[in-house]
């Protein structure tokens, strides 16, 4: 059996997040709060055959869970080609995909029906008026409407992510958690994090896991933590009722030790860390005819090299700003949350 291939820490390539598109038909305050951006030059954005060949190459090292993230994934035309590709690959076991679900409802059974495994639809409150404030779009209903078809198109899960922000959003947590059990979805509630384009982070905006766990049991007694998180973001619990949520402490409690993820953008760019301040072009190799043994020993190199830990090194920091300047955003769209994915 091959050796498997660790970082300068040991921890394994495992995952990969594909972001397929920098566009967004939302601008979320905690993502994209400014007025313009800077795209991704469309003759740079990888075919889907390209995104397939090289997925192939992190799946020859061991990855076998795929992410399909962006922008906003659904954006992109025929999406479920890509989809049937990706689910052809013999690895790839757990094939997910992240969205704000604003094109859900008329696309969930046919994800589905391409081999899509599982969904998580970023929803972020259940008013109308909030989620305008928050995106700056009237999408909510469809919102709503795509959490729906997606709880019918027969996922193997269905899971709501929220980024949960004091003074915006944070009185609804009880209500997203009875949301979720109505539609079958399990709730994740995110710390806020200051990600690149998080150009309105403070600290004090960010809710804690702690004080997450405190409104949770006020309302419906203390959470129970359910063991073997393993690599994954979220730590889950239960309520004494049986439901089932997580958390992705990212700010107050980062989980870098165990992080087996890592990106590559809609052009190639391949990123160790949601942090990275810079990545590897694998787009230039493929589209000069490398052979899939030679982009098999880049990656394998730049992995093993690997010494990231993001959000640690954030969380040692005493005074903690926006990751990155406006300034220094504009100059290189890479840095933007919203080109790499969530
Ligand atoms: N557009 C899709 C969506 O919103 O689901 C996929 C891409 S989005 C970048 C992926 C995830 O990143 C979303 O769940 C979003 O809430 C999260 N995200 C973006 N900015 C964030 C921030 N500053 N802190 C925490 N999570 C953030
Ligand atoms: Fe919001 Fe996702 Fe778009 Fe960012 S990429 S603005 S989180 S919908
Ligand atoms: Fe992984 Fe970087 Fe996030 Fe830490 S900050 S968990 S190393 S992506």
């Amino acid at each position: 059996m091959a050796i498997p291939l660790g970082d300068r820490f040991g921890r394994p390539l495992r995952s990969l997040r594909l972001s397929v598109t920098d566009r967004c038909n939302l601008r979320c305050q905690y993502c994209m709060p400014e007025q313009d951006y800077a795209w991704l030059p469309r003759d740079t954005l990888l075919s889907f055959e390209e995104i397939v060949a090289l997925a192939g190459g992190f799946t020859a090292l061991g990855v076998d869970r795929v992410r399909i993230t962006g922008g906003e994934p659904l954006l992109r035309r025929n999406l479920t080609t890509l989809i049937e590709g990706l689910a052809q690959l013999p690895e790839v076991r757990d094939l997910a995909l992240t969205t704000n679900g604003v094109l859900l409802a008329d696309q969930a059974s046919a994800l589905r029906e391409a081999g899509l495994d599982r969904i998580t639809v970023s929803l972020d409150t259940l008013d109308r008026g909030r989620f305008r404030a928050l995106t700056r779009s009237d999408a909510h209903a469809g919102v709503l409407a795509g959490i729906d078809a997606a709880s019918r198109a027969g996922f193997e899960s269905l899971k709501l992510d929220t980024v949960v922000i004091r003074g915006v959003n944070d009185d609804e947590l009880v209500a997203l958690i009875e949301y979720g059990r109505g539609v079958g979805a399990e709730v994740r509630f995110i710390e806020y994090m200051d990600v690149g384009g998080a150009t309105r982070w403070n600290r004090k905006a960010v809710v804690s896991q702690d004080e997450i766990l405190q409104t949770l049991s006020v309302r419906y007694g203390a959470p129970v933590p359910l063991a073997g998180r393993g690599s994954a973001p979220a730590s889950r619990f239960a309520l004494p009722d049986g439901t089932t949520f997580g958390i992705i402490a990212s700010t107050t409690q980062p989980f870098c030790a165990d992080c087996d993820r890592s990106r590559l953008t809609a052009d190639g760019v391949w990123l160790m860390c949601l942090y990275a301040q810079a990545g590897t072009d694998l787009r230039r190799p493929l589209r000069a005819g490398a052979t899939r043994e030679e982009l098999v020993h880049l990656i394998r190199t730049v992995w093993s090299q690997r010494a990231d830990r993001g959000a640690e090194e954030r969380l040692g920091l005493d005074a903690r700003e926006p990751l990155i300047p406006l300034a220094a955003l504009r100059k290189n769209a890479h840095l933007e949350m919203h080109t790499r994915g969530g």
